[in-house]
């Protein structure tokens, strides 16, 4: 249901952060109480629409029509679930359904209604049915059931007075609230804010999430994302090695797992769930680097090159997983959001050939192996991301070209992402050799401080990463693409 806000404000954009809970066994017990009920809530839905289906009926989808039918239920049907949150599970099948129908009439028929079973739905709350004070939370219950507080593990990111909604739900076997907010665009003094004539170049990558170059004046951003790429590879391989430790334990075909197995699959889902927010955390803060340094530059406009063009094309089995664990749709919503919010806009340009053009003269030269990309027509050197952030700078989506050739002899501001994760530490970068006295549980990881004020900085002529090469037989190689 839009709700309809004040003439006058200015525009806004939603945010939502993910926050886990402290809880106690008996909170915890009523959380999942919750959101099985409305698993139940979701089970009814499909049930009653399954009935329609057989009699040939039209199914039951609109969310008034669902709110009716759950009136009609009556009161208590779904334990302690209140009436709002049993209402969010209606509106999430209303939105599943018709957003179904949508893609099937438009010709996608793979998509599928949803018809599958869930033991525990998301339940949402919307603004003014939950209360929200520091740290503590009330979620509403069904009348008559004692007030259901919790208590969030940090404090929610966001003005206590933005915060539109909350929702319940589980991760990874943990519960969480996503509170989502929001948020007005940022607004800054005359003359100081981000000025949309004043273009920067994006180029995207796996060993660079990004590199930006900003050609008025020369200078550049090199985002390292080496550490989330250790991360990966860390987590590949602890992955196979469990498998393989593990894999006897698996039970036959349509044989009940062992309570072994249980106690193993309960694990493996624990460290998927923690390497997906340990690499989403760090892509956040690498987003957060960019977005900074283009508001330091009042750069208004971002041209982001689009390699998604690179992901249709196989490139074999090693380097397929590789370009999928870059998450190149999600880096982009990433970068779309955190610019909407600092009132930057983002063009998407096609990327092709930027990596093979020199930023100076603008003629073609053979792509880089290495980092590093020299010209041979007008001898210009430098970073390879950078160039091609120069490059994709000159791009426009009307097709018009910067008026004077980037001078590429600016300051490159050098930043990594993921400083937090456990290969990114400078003195150990595995975390399984970490010294005995910290190998119990390090609790939750926390995202890193923040970056020192100025960050290290260089001219353009950069040379390499400060990473020494490995070339050593033994050790895998890695091929830039
Ligand atoms: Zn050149």
């Amino acid at each position: 249901m839009p709700r309809r806000r004040d003439v006058g404000t200015g525009p806004v954009v939603h945010r939502t952060a993910r926050v886990g809970l402290r809880l106690t066994r008996h909170q915890q017990h009523r959380c999942f109480g919750l959101l099985r009920s409305a698993g139940d809530v979701w089970a009814c839905v499909l049930e009653v629409n399954a009935w329609h289906r057989r009699r040939g009926d039209k199914p039951v989808a609109g969310y008034q029509e669902l709110c009716r039918l759950l009136a009609a239920s009556g009161p208590g049907i779904f334990g302690e679930l209140d009436t709002t949150g049993a209402r969010s599970v209606l509106r999430r099948y209303s939105d599943a359904w018709f957003s179904a129908a949508a893609r099937r009439k438009a010709g996608h028929a793979e998509v599928r209604y949803p018809r599958r079973r869930r033991g525990l739905m998301p339940i949402r709350w919307y603004h003014g049915t939950f209360t929200l004070t520091g740290r503590r939370l009330r979620l509403p219950v069904a009348r008559g059931g004692d007030p259901l507080w919790v208590r969030l593990d940090r404090l929610v990111p966001y003005p206590p007075e933005t915060v539109r909604s909350v929702t319940l739900l589980v991760d990874a076997g943990r519960l969480w609230i996503d509170v989502t907010a929001e948020l007005p665009i940022t607004t800054y003094p005359p003359g100081t804010g981000p000025d949309p004539a004043r273009v920067a170049g994006v180029d995207l990558g796996i060993i660079h999430p990004y590199g930006a170059a900003h050609p008025a004046d020369g200078s550049a951003l090199l985002v390292s994302g080496r550490a989330i790429r250790a991360e990966h590879r860390l987590h590949l391989t602890d992955t196979r090695h469990r498998r393989r430790a593990t894999a006897t334990h698996t039970p036959a075909k349509g044989r009940r797992g062992s309570r072994r197995w249980r106690k193993i699959r309960r694990r493996a889902r624990l460290v998927e769930g923690r390497h997906r927010r340990r690499t989403r955390q760090a892509l956040h803060e690498a987003t957060k680097m960019l977005i900074g340094w283009a508001v330091s530059k009042r750069i208004g406009t971002l041209t982001v090159g689009d390699p998604r063009g690179v992901l249709d094309i196989s490139a074999g089995r090693r380097h397929n997983l590789r370009l999928r664990q870059w998450q190149i749709g999600r880096t982009l919503a990433m970068l779309q959001d955190k610019a909407a919010l600092a009132g930057i806009r983002v063009h998407l340009v096609d990327e092709r050939g930027t990596s093979s053009t020199c930023p100076a003269c603008h003629q073609k030269i053979s792509k880089p192996r290495g980092r590093r990309m020299v010209c041979p027509h007008c001898a210009f050197t430098g970073h390879r991301d950078i160039a091609a952030a120069f490059t994709i700078a000159t791009r426009t989506p009307g097709g018009a070209t910067t008026p004077h050739p980037p001078a590429c002899t600016g300051v490159v501001t050098h930043r990594r992402a993921g400083r937090h994760l456990p290969g990114a530490r400078p003195a150990r970068r595995d975390p399984r050799r970490r010294p005995l006295a910290a190998s119990g549980s390090l609790g939750r990881r926390r995202p890193a401080p923040p970056p020192p004020v100025m960050g290290s900085r260089s001219f353009t002529i950069v040379t390499e990463d400060p990473q020494p090469h490995r070339t050593q037989t033994g050790q895998r190689s890695w091929t830039p693409h």
